[in-house]
């Protein structure tokens, strides 16, 4: 189990590699990021709730 974090809620996104741009809009990114902001962070989530 990877440690949990701060914020307490464990969500799919936090289990993600990073693969070197956005998850959500594959915006290109910086390697050891999985998403370009919060929103995308967000909207991803919101998204893995409905297709789990
Ligand atoms: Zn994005």
């Amino acid at each position: 189990m990877p440690v949990p974090p701060p914020m307490g809620a464990v969500s799919a996104r936090q289990a993600l590699p990073a693969k070197g741009s956005c998850w959500y809009c594959e915006k290109p990114l910086d390697s050891v990021r999985r998403f370009c902001g919060k929103d995308c962070a967000d909207s991803f989530d919101e998204e893995a709730e409905y297709t789990r």
